[in-house]
């Protein structure tokens, strides 16, 4: 037997599925003994809209519970699940805690637990900027890296860190929220409760703002078209993140910035300015040695990551 075949057959496969108020996402991966990742399948499907939002919660879970049996028998065996939420969850129980854009009573409801006991198997959650962080780390633009800041750049600004090659999570899952960090404390009101957050000057809503357009992609396409008001806006924006980015360098001295999210598309309009405020504010290391480069998993990264993190929660990968 040659070493490709070894690795092949010591492979485990994970199951990932990723919670949207739009759409439920699913990834079968598999993991070689030397520690590489590959997607084996995925897909998606609308979330299943039921009138009583009493009830989203009851049913997104049945969906995702009959989401994993088929997946389990097309692509199995199958040796564990992970779950990203989009927001804040108990890491010990598998309950959720608070999902902002997500219907439904979310506090307290059992997530982890009746995926475990449908398929089996164990199963654990994770927030979905951190499932991003986490599946560009292992099989993403972050590959190999041993340090890692990401940001997801959308409706809201998600964080992920990476310190010695492992994501780190603090004692709830939380850790990471780079987008909560105060960068101004007269700022605007930030939906956490603070204000002068970065996520309150960089959201999507806040972009479109700033560049003058009914929303973020749009203002996107004006500052491509040479739009002046949106190379404004957009740099604005962008030097907002690089202050963040540069309190991050100076934390946890990162070998690459992963930026995903919708914002991200914007490319060097984006990243132009954010790279020339962490040359002015990050001092204390040699910023040619950390790389900024956009994501690589799109819409996938966080049914990757949940997959990736169910496995190495369970202590299979
Ligand atoms: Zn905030």
């Amino acid at each position: 037997m040659d070493g490709a075949a070894r690795a092949a057959d010591a492979a485990t496969r994970h199951l990932g599925l990723d919670l949207g108020g739009t759409n439920l996402k699913w990834a079968v991966l598999s993991a070689a003994a030397d520690g590489t990742w590959e997607a084996v399948a995925r897909d998606q499907q609308p979330t299943r809209v039921v009138e009583d939002s009493d009830a989203v919660p009851d049913s997104i879970v049945d969906q995702f519970c009959e989401l994993a049996l088929a997946a389990m028998r097309a692509w199995g065996p199958i040796v564990s699940v992970g779950v990203g939420v989009p927001g804040l969850y108990d890491p010990e129980t598998g309950r959720t805690r608070f999902l902002p854009n997500v219907p439904g009573p979310w506090a307290g409801h059992p997530v982890g637990e009746p995926i475990a006991a449908a398929t089996g198997l164990p199963t654990a959650l994770i927030n979905d900027a951190r499932a991003f962080g986490l599946a560009e780390l292992r099989l993403g633009a972050a590959r190999g890296a041993s340090s890692m800041v990401g940001l997801t750049l959308g409706t809201g600004i998600g964080g992920a860190l990476v310190i010695g090659g492992r994501l780190v999570m603090g004692h709830d899952g939380t850790a990471g929220e780079m987008g909560h960090q105060t960068i101004d404390p007269d700022g605007p009101w930030c939906g956490c409760g603070n204000r002068g957050c970065v996520e309150a000057f960089a959201r999507a809503d806040q972009v479109a703002a700033a560049c003058g357009t009914a929303t973020a992609e749009e203002a996107v396409r004006a500052a491509r078209k040479g739009d002046a008001r949106a190379l404004r806006g957009l740099a604005d924006v962008g030097r907002y993140l690089g202050i963040g980015l540069a309190n991050m360098i100076n934390v946890a001295s990162p070998d690459v910035i992963v930026l995903g999210g919708g914002m991200a598309a914007a490319g060097e309009l984006l990243f132009g300015p954010i790279r020339a405020e962490i040359e002015r504010r990050a001092t204390m290391t040699d910023i040619d040695q950390v790389r900024l480069v956009p994501a690589e998993l799109g819409v996938w990264a966080g049914a990757y990551g949940a997959a990736v993190h169910g496995a190495e929660r369970a202590g299979l990968a």
